[in-house]
This record gives C-alpha cells, structure tokens and sequence, in this order.
C-alpha cells in the first residue's frame, strides 16, 4: 500500500491493529506487549536526508512536514509517531517572534510580546489561521485522511506555562508565579484556552491523541507549589474541554508531582530519565489507570552511546512495565537513526524473550 504523499512511503500490513493498541494503552486497558514510538520532537538529520524532506521547510510546509513524520515511521520502523518537529508554533501564532532555524536548528523564541504588559493578553480571534496552526492541521490530515497512513500520530502543542514564558519571558512570569500568582493565574487561564482550541482543531484534522509539552511545570523550575495552585486547575479544565485523548509531557524529575498530575485527567504521561523511581511512578500511573511513555535517555543514550547501551536501557524500561517504549524527551536533531532503529529492535526482541518464557512455562 502507498500513501498519497509525493514520492509515496510504504505502509505495513501488520500496522493494522497498532492504532487499535495505541487506543486501548490510552484507555487505559491491559495490551500484552508494548508499542515503541515518540510523543516528544524528533526532527533527525539522517530521516532529512533519507526522506528529502527537511527543516526549516518540514516545520512550514504541510506536506514536507507529513513526509518527515511517515519517514520515522517507514526508516525509523516507529509505531507511534508525532508531529511537529518544533514547540514553537503556539508561540509563533500568539505573536512571538521567530527563528526559523536551519537543517540542523530547531525553530527558537525570540521575542515575548507581552514582557511589559502581560495582563493584556488575549486570544487573537483568528488563532487557528494564525503562523503554523494550519500547516500542522493539514499535515494531520494528510498522514491520517489522505494517506491512510494506519500508525497512532500525535500532535504536540506547547503546554501553558511553556506559552506563558513565550509570552512574558521566563524570569517574568515566574517572578510573577511568587509575588502576584493571581496575574500568573489569569494568564494560564488564557493560555490553557489556547491549548484548548488547537487541541480540538488538531484531534478533529485527525489526530489520534494530543500532547501537552510544558518543560516549565518541572519541579525545579515552577516549584510543586505553583504547579499544584496555578498549573494543575488549567490542565483538569483542558482535560474536560477537549474532544479526544491527551497526553503531557513535563520534564525533569516529577516525581513529587505524580499523585497532581494523575488527577488532571490525563490518558498517558510522557517522562524523562531524571524520574527518581520509575518504577514507582509506572505502579502508581497504572493504579489510575493511565499509561506511561518514556524514558531512554535522549541527551545522554540515545544522543551520544552506542545501539548496544540504547538496547540495555530500553531493556530495564520494559522491565518496569512501560506502555510505550519511547525517547524520554524531545531528540536532538543529530541523533542517530540507528539509535532508534535500535530502540526499536530491542523492543521487539523483550517481546521475543518473553514469548519464550511463557512458552518455557506451558512446556513445563
Ligand atoms: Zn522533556
């Protein structure tokens, strides 16, 4: 089978019942093995260069982007896959300034629009026409409409209080989280409505899940407290206001978050290595029925080692019960393919170990 993108990509057969999977993972229903995939950015020079789509177009132009995302599913063999490649493009559309970045440059803020006067933000009236809004839209429904295209994708959107630092600058608004939350508070109020229309535009284009990224809600840089007051509210009200499944992504060591998280109502949560206790937070996330997605190492294993260290660390991952073998966070653009090829592989052959194992068992 050929998708409709130009230069067409091949789709297996035995991806048929992989979204099923996906789904029942973000139900938070039992699957007998686990899927491996990306939630986080991974926009890799080695995929540039195999699919021909490339950066800075792949972040701008709907189909570029679309032939980017089939390539870590068709080169890379992932079975969950995300778009886009950037966490800019709520930013870009509130009126953030932007460097476009190169072939090897991820899209950067520059500016933040309202570092004098944040309270007068609001929701520009044409949002979802806005920057890059639509190119992400189209890229969905290209992949998922046109191409039939049978992996999970995910859309990512900027979390709130990431769209927040955008907006007032970082030092600002934390500032602002200390001595006047209630103005904090009211500006993640507009953002999370923010997150709510391009979730809801995004998941009706076709998505299968959305996910939140908000590296600022790590407890080492907003605090437990101010999560717990400012962020947490905003992400139940997001959570009940959107048409589909979603899943967040803070990074860092949440550890002392879990138990706010896992009451926001999501289906998944996306973590990093720096989780003190994995297997705690598997344990308690899957008590609440919600499934966890992580946590290879991307700046230390996945990045800079060897296919035989990415294959031992997804081994201990899938010894904890993960959901979804995955990067722990957004990749570096130089990364490896056979990184993640290896990510993949070693996924496969836990499966394999396993099968043995049990059969072992019967033949006992
Ligand atoms: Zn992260």
């Amino acid at each position: 089978m050929t998708c409709g993108l130009k230069g067409g990509c091949y789709i297996s057969k035995s991806t048929s019942n992989i979204s099923k999977k996906f789904q029942d993972i973000l139900d938070g229903k039992k699957v007998d093995t686990p899927l491996v995939g990306t939630v986080t950015t991974a926009g890799i020079l080695d995929l540039m260069d195999i699919s021909g789509a490339c950066r800075p177009e792949a972040d701008r132009n709907p189909e570029q982007m679309a032939k980017l995302a089939a390539s870590l599913h068709t080169d890379a063999k992932l079975e969950v896959i995300r778009i886009p490649f950037d966490v800019t493009v709520i930013g870009e559309a509130l009126g953030c300034q932007i460097d476009p970045g190169t072939k090897a440059r991820t899209p950067a803020v520059l500016t933040h629009p309202f570092e004098k006067s944040p309270e007068e933000f609001e929701i520009p009236a044409d949002l979802l026409e806005r920057g890059r809004i639509a190119v992400v839209m189209d890229a969905i429904s290209l992949l998922k409409n046109d191409s039939g295209l049978q992996v999970p994708l995910v859309a990512g959107i900027e979390g709130p209080a990431d769209l927040a630092s955008y907006l007032c600058g970082m030092k600002l608004f934390l500032k602002l989280t200390l001595k006047k939350p209630e103005i904090a508070k009211t500006i993640i109020e507009k953002c999370i409505d923010t997150c709510i229309i391009c979730a809801n535009a995004y998941l009706l284009s076709g998505a299968d899940a959305v996910v939140i990224a908000d590296a600022l809600s790590s407890p080492k840089l907003i605090g437990p407290d101010a999560f717990r007051q400012i962020i947490k509210p905003a992400l139940i009200r997001f959570n009940k206001s959107i048409r589909g499944h979603s899943i967040l992504h803070i990074c860092g060591e949440v550890d002392s978050i879990i138990p706010d998280i896992l009451e926001c109502g999501f289906s998944a949560i996306s973590i990093e290595e720096n989780v003190k206790d994995l297997k705690y937070v598997i344990d308690y996330a899957h008590r609440n029925n919600t499934a966890i997605i992580g946590n290879i190492s991307t700046s230390d294993t996945l990045y800079a080692k060897t296919p035989e260290d990415v294959r031992k660390e997804a081994f201990q991952c899938l010894d904890t019960n993960i959901d979804v073998l995955a990067p722990g966070c957004g990749i570096a653009p130089e990364m490896p393919l056979r990184n993640l090829l290896a990510m993949v592989k070693a996924r496969d052959e836990y499966i394999e170990k396993m099968a043995r194992v049990i059969t072992l068992k019967y033949v006992v």
